[in-house]
């Protein structure tokens, strides 16, 4: 696996995780919109079972707005199971994610019988800017009460809805080896654990084939898409360099200020709204991890 991510150990998360889901009636798990697949943590399936479960997509205004809607009915065809897809303009979170939770567990709400979820998510998926902007004045961090360790927030989004977040941090699992490239895309993992130049090499290879358009037209390569797509991924990285002034002495491409550039370029949407991954080539990745 080229991505290796041991980000410290997440016993204490798993722990609180395993013992909060007891009394939960429905978990969250927030995803970026833009890699779905790879930002769900494999390891919430494991603790949460047969919990019923709201996928959030988030960022989605980062995302393909193509690719989100194959996404959300990817998931909504599983049992148990919804999905929406959020950002962070949106202006009734809660408003939506009550809704969605009520479906998912119809039985409960009113005082006697409040709805309990539990909200979780990787670094940088936007967990903590939704909680924000749901919470306000309501937020109540409750350490005191009984049964509540006092890493675990509970957030009351309404007299009868519970929100709590997960306490510790739900690092990402690299299960595939692409994922592990697309959570470094996204920044979700850290600048030490990755190589940028092979990471926006794998990021181009991607793009050339799905969304070669946006690359002409933010570097002006002077290409059409069958021939940004015939296009090695290294002479691609090596126009940009040239294209974008990142060079070295001798005429060279800086071949690391040019990968840089690519990924940020990435991270700020600045080429465009881009998926990279559909629900199929995740299924797919998976299935080829298994078979190893
Ligand atoms: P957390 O680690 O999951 O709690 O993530 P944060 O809430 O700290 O967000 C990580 C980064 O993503 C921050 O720079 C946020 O401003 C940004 N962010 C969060 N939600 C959105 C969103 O819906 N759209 C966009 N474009 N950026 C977002």
């Amino acid at each position: 696996m080229a991505i290796q991510w041991f980000p410290g150990h997440m016993n204490l998360t798993r722990k609180v995780i395993t013992e909060r889901v007891k009394e939960i009636d429905v978990v969250i798990e927030v995803l970026d919109a833009r890699l779905p697949g790879s930002s769900s943590n494999p390891l919430l399936q494991e603790l949460t079972g047969h919990k019923p479960r709201l996928q959030v997509l988030n960022k989605q205004d980062l995302a393909d707005a193509a690719r989100t809607p194959l996404w959300l009915d990817w998931y909504n065809a599983q049992s148990d199971t919804r999905a929406i897809a959020l950002d962070a303009s949106e202006p009734a979170p809660t408003r939506r994610l009550i809704e969605a939770c009520k479906l998912l567990a119809p039985n409960r709400g009113g005082m006697a019988k409040p709805m309990r979820v539990l909200i979780c998510g990787i670094p940088n998926v936007g967990k903590s800017t939704l909680i924000n902007s749901m919470s306000g004045k309501r937020q109540a961090k409750t350490g005191d009460e009984a049964g509540i360790t006092k890493l675990e927030q509970r957030i009351v989004l309404a007299d009868d809805f519970y929100l709590w977040d997960t306490p510790g941090m739900l690092w990402p699992r690299i299960i595939v080896e692409q994922s592990g490239y697309n959570l470094a895309a996204s920044g979700a993992v850290g600048r030490n654990a990755y190589d940028e130049e092979l990471v926006a090499l794998e990021l181009l290879g991607y793009l050339q084939k799905n969304y070669a358009d946006m690359l002409e037209a933010r570097y002006k390569l002077g290409l059409d898409n069958e021939r940004i797509a015939a296009l090695h991924d290294d002479e691609l990285l090596d126009a940009i360099g040239r294209r974008r002034g990142a060079m070295m002495g001798g005429g060279r491409v800086n071949v690391q200020k040019a990968a840089e550039l690519v990924l940020t370029d990435f991270r700020a949407a600045v080429l465009g709204r881009i998926t990279l991954e559909t629900p199929e080539e995740y299924a797919q990745w998976l299935a080829v991890g298994q078979q190893r």
